[in-house]
């Protein structure tokens, strides 16, 4: 019997779910809105009636799904699955790994998204495994996964990694956590539509207007575009961002050391041709030349299938486990 691999994506906005092959290929994915409003039993019916399709799509009568990985914004219990508190899903406390496990009458593990993106791109985005990586995720939010020594750092708690939280500038503008001038208040996919906003309501910001065609949702594309055709007040926007990225990373390379730093999500996909070279060069001036040494700073080639990928990279380590309790999985 060929052993299949079932990984789900749960994000705020959309989820993605994926069948790959032990070897790592995936041969199906589905993707859908994940209209929070609904609340959780209806998400979680959703994932359970996608991956139960694509198991019936990919599946051949000598193939059979062996392992799930589910994907979800934090804070995450682990391992127990369970979401607590969640500001992205809105979501108090839902224990997304039991329920996921009793519709699907299977074994599940529940993982922090970012983990699973800093695990993906470790072992699937590489050549060759790092011995430290730091992951970066610029999407709606802004959010972080770390490995050392070849394992995700989890934390005390499990709370390791939320990259978002690092105060860039002080007096800044108030983020969602209670705090003033987190890395996700300033350099979000969210921050910039409104720093855009604020400009507008100044009367300034015209030449990015132009880029959209709502123009009451202009967001980091619309904003990437008009700096590109050289547009002055939007190039401010993104050198901020570069900025304020460039401070939280020259901070983490300088405590961490690691040997790669990917970063990945919309905003950082789409602005790759914006960001990548002038980051690199505002990190490598910030940081200690013996930590500048060797520093590779990437954009993730795995698009936005890399926490697809972390799921991958866990079941199989899982499978590699034979039967084992998935509780004791370490990776
Ligand atoms: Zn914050």
């Amino acid at each position: 019997m060929r052993k299949l691999i079932a990984a789900v994506d749960l994000g705020a906005s959309k989820i993605l779910t994926g069948v790959a092959t032990a070897q790592g290929q995936i041969l199906m994915r589905e993707k859908f809105p994940t209209l929070k409003e609904n609340g959780p039993d209806d998400i979680m019916d959703r994932i359970s009636a996608s991956i139960s399709k694509l198991s019936v799509l990919c599946c051949n009568p000598d193939e059979q799904i062996v392992r799930v990985v589910v994907a979800t914004p934090g804070p995450l219990s682990y391992p127990e699955g369970i979401v607590i508190g969640s500001p992205n899903l809105a979501w108090e406390s839902v224990h997304l790994k039991y329920e996921l496990s009793k519709r699907l009458n299977r074994r599940v593990i529940v993982d922090k998204d970012t983990n699973l993106a800093a695990l993906g791109e470790y072992y699937f985005g590489q050549q060759g495994q790092p011995d430290s990586l730091l992951y970066i995720t610029v999407s709606t939010g802004v959010g972080g996964g770390l490995i050392l020594d070849k394992q995700i750092w989890r934390g005390h708690t499990g709370g390791a990694g939320e990259i978002g939280h690092m105060q860039v500038e002080p007096q800044g503008r108030l983020c969602n956590c209670g705090r003033h001038g987190c890395l996700e208040a300033l350099a979000s996919g969210t921050a910039i539509s409104r720093t855009v906003k604020e400009l507008l309501q100044q009367g300034k910001g015209i030449g990015i207007l132009t880029m959209g065609n709502d123009k009451k949702d202009i967001t980091a594309r619309e904003v990437g575009e008009a700096a590109r055709q050289g547009d002055y007040e939007a190039q401010m926007i993104v050198s901020k961002v570069i900025q304020y990225l460039g401070t939280a990373v020259a901070n983490l390379v300088n405590i961490i050391n690691p040997e790669i730093v990917v970063l990945g999500g919309g905003v950082a996909l789409g602005w790759r041709d914006l960001l990548l070279e002038a980051l690199n060069i505002y990190v490598k001036r910030e940081v200690f030349t013996l930590n500048a040494e060797n520093l590779k700073i990437e954009i993730t080639k795995l698009g936005e299938d890399i926490v697809l990928y972390g799921c991958i990279a866990t079941a199989l380590r899982w499978m590699c486990q034979g039967d084992g309790s998935p509780d004791n999985v370490q990776v």
